[in-house]
């Protein structure tokens, strides 16, 4: 099959990821073999190819597949599998598996699950003509779906959704979102489905258009104003939620959420001077879990949310990351194997 395999970390400019022909992989036990027929282009993905979490382990083998954004078709079942049929349509997310019996997946948490598997990271992912997947971390895909629109649900959309669920939106209150890519464009769509006024803050005025069209009440473009300056004119915010990968913009989430507010970090930034006698809350937010993904495929379905893509062929996977890196994608990138 024809796959994009990383040997070795290294910045996008230098094209690490080569298209090489290589074995189609055999289901094991409980596992399908799905023909990929859509993959998104994630960030993360990004930050592992150029190395930025080797300290961290991750790839945790080379050569790897990268991708974990996955729509296809079921092409092969092996035993154990229930409930599934060969040619049907299925999603992947980034929680490739996970344990199943630690307190973090009886809680219905197993994204934060210590032995979990990560598509793409720990095992090999959607850059490729096909992929294997644990059939109990797969979802049917409604027939309505387009496959290339669905593909982002798998990511952005599950991230989005688990980052809105922590800020605790409700009519009346206000957000702020800070960074307005692939993630960013699908917590405008949510927040607004909680029935939050939206303020959508990024540098990228391509982004900030998309955000205006999902329905953000107000948008803020941070490289041409202080949005610290300009939200505090507003009366500040009941809530931020921040997936602009940059301390800056981490610090000044924090600084226009209104005392008692919620700040939700849905990137690894390093954090300033925090003032503990105004009571706000910060949470973490990666990912989500199976039954927040399923949360989100019903949204799809009933035509509340719409990730907004772009596609390309495989082949094209080191020009799409470095379009990516430098901001050119709209709002998320789809490869095609
Ligand atoms: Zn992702
Ligand atoms: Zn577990």
């Amino acid at each position: 099959m024809k796959a994009a395999l990383l040997y070795k970390p290294a910045p996008v400019e230098k094209d690490p990821i080569v298209i090489e022909d290589v074995p189609v992989p055999e289901p094991k036990d409980n596992q399908i073999l799905v023909k990929v027929e859509a993959c998104g282009v994630c960030r993360s993905n990004l930050h592992m190819i150029e190395g930025d979490w080797v300290k961290y382990g991750l790839p945790s083998k080379l050569p790897i597949i990268p991708g974990h954004e996955i729509v296809g078709t079921i092409h092969e079942i092996g035993r154990g599998v229930e409930g599934l049929s060969i040619r049907q349509r299925v999603g992947i997310q980034p929680l490739w598996t996970a344990c199943g019996r630690c307190e973090y997946c009886l809680r219905g948490f197993e994204h934060l699950c210590p032995s979990k598997k990560i598509t793409g990271e720990t095992v090999d992912g959607g850059y490729a003509e096909y992929v294997l997947a644990d059939w109990r971390y797969v979802y049917p895909i409604p027939d309505n779906l387009d496959t290339i629109e669905a593909a982002p649900l798998f990511c952005p959309g599950v991230t989005a959704y688990g980052a809105v669920l922590k800020a605790e939106l409700k009519p009346g209150k206000r957000v702020a979102v800070f960074g307005i890519g692939g993630v960013g464009h699908m917590v405008v769509q949510i927040a607004k489905l909680y029935g939050a006024e939206v303020l959508a803050v990024s540098r990228n005025k391509a982004h900030l258009e998309v955000a205006k069209e999902l329905g953000a009440d107000v948008i803020i473009n941070s490289s041409t104003s202080d949005p610290v300056e300009e939200i505090r004119k507003l009366g500040g915010v009941d809530a931020s939620i921040v997936f602009a990968p940059s301390d800056v913009a981490a610090e000044q989430a924090i600084k226009v959420t209104k005392p008692f507010g919620t700040i939700v970090m849905g990137v690894h930034v390093k954090l300033g001077e925090f003032f503990f006698h105004e009571e706000k809350r910060i949470v973490g937010s990666v990912i989500g879990s199976r039954w927040m993904m399923r949360d989100v495929i019903k949204l799809a379905r009933a035509g509340k949310i719409k990730p907004v893509c772009e596609k390309y062929p495989l082949e094209k996977v080191n020009e799409v990351l470095k379009k990516l890196k430098m901001g050119e994608v709209r709002a998320r990138a789809v490869l095609v194997p």
